[in-house]
């Protein structure tokens, strides 16, 4: 007798996967901070998905989360629930070496404060090849991959420079390439124009723009700065610790020939059908606890509940 007449049980049926084609995913994401007695909940149930290649700006007012959303997803924090995936890595499921690894090879990070991200004694050179040989990477490599990057990046003048012989956007051009040297799949980078001038923070994050198409690498960039964010496709806003709304950006031809660009913006709703409503509409109408929703053909409606009970 063979095996074949073993009748097998269907296949569990599984619902598709949130975010199954994304390259970074985070579903439901908390992160809670305890201070002494006091827990600050700087995540709260954050949702996220962004595609390989894409450039995204991240945004939001000062303590919403950000930089705990950039922390995690560099490896560096890790999640207290919900769900983070970066390419095929699980941020809550990873072993110490696993994280280091991850850490190395799949994401680059530039830091909030310019110097933090640089070797004082360094040279912009010997900083570039710094990552490299913690990944063993043999030696004519780490050359080719060093003067590849000081070229891409526009530093070669500068390689055998230390930090403090270099300007604030030229540490941040290193700071990239530094972040780039292992071939990351994902560079976040946190306010990485934070504390330049208005034209070296345009520089700089043309620079970010330029690797993102040059090396197909996705970026994450969070900024303060509304001119940066008008210049990519999608900006998150994250508020109180939850993606609140995305900015989607497309170019558009008119009738007149001239193309322009149109800037959409959609409030996110997450899995279990939540969207938040922006202060001003509820204000404008006076919506509070509960409100009235229709279903109409091709739309919803919300109304303010008028027949309240004294
Ligand atoms: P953002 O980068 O958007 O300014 P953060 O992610 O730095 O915001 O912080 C979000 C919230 O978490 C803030 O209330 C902040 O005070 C708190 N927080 C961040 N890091 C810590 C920490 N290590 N310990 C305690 N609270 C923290
Ligand atoms: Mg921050």
């Amino acid at each position: 007798m063979s095996a074949t007449s073993l009748s097998l049980p269907p296949p569990p049926r599984r619902a598709p996967e949130f975010g199954r084609d994304a390259l970074i995913v985070c579903e439901s994401l908390v992160r809670i901070y305890q201070s002494g007695s006091v827990e600050v909940q700087a995540l709260q149930g954050l949702d996220l998905t962004v595609n390989t290649g894409e450039m995204i700006a991240v945004v939001g007012a000062s303590g919403s989360g950000k930089s705990t959303l950039l922390s995690i997803l560099a490896g560096i924090d890790a999640p207290t629930a919900g769900r983070a995936r970066v390419d095929r890595w699980d941020l809550l499921a990873m072993s110490r070496s696993e994280r280091v690894e991850f850490r190395r090879r799949t994401v680059g990070f530039v830091r909030q404060q310019t110097a933090s991200n640089l070797v004082p004694y360094l040279t912009a050179r010997q900083m570039i090849d710094l990552p490299m040989t913690a990944t063993r990477t043999p030696v004519r490599q780490r050359r080719e991959r060093t003067a590849e990057l000081l070229d891409a990046l526009g530093i070669e003048r500068l390689a055998d420079r230390r930090p403090g012989q270099l300007s604030g956007g030229q540490q941040m051009r290193v700071a990239i390439a530094v972040a780039l040297a292992n071939r990351p799949r994902v560079l976040l980078a946190d306010e990485p124009t934070g504390e330049l001038d208005t034209d070296t923070s345009a520089e700089v994050f043309g620079v970010l723009r330029d690797v993102n198409r040059r090396y197909g690498v996705t970026v994450l960039v969070v900024t303060h700065d509304p001119t940066v964010s008008g210049r990519v496709e999608r900006t998150v806003a994250i508020r109180d610790g939850r993606t609140s709304s995305e900015v989607l950006r497309r170019t558009a031809t008119g009738a007149d020939g001239d193309t322009h660009v149109i800037a959409e913006e959609y409030a996110v709703m997450d899995r279990a059908g939540r969207v938040q409503i922006p202060r001003d509409f509820r204000e404008a109408l006076a919506l509070t606890r509960r409100v009235r929703l229709a279903l109409e053909p091709d739309h919803v409606t919300i109304r303010p509940d008028t027949e309240r009970d004294g």
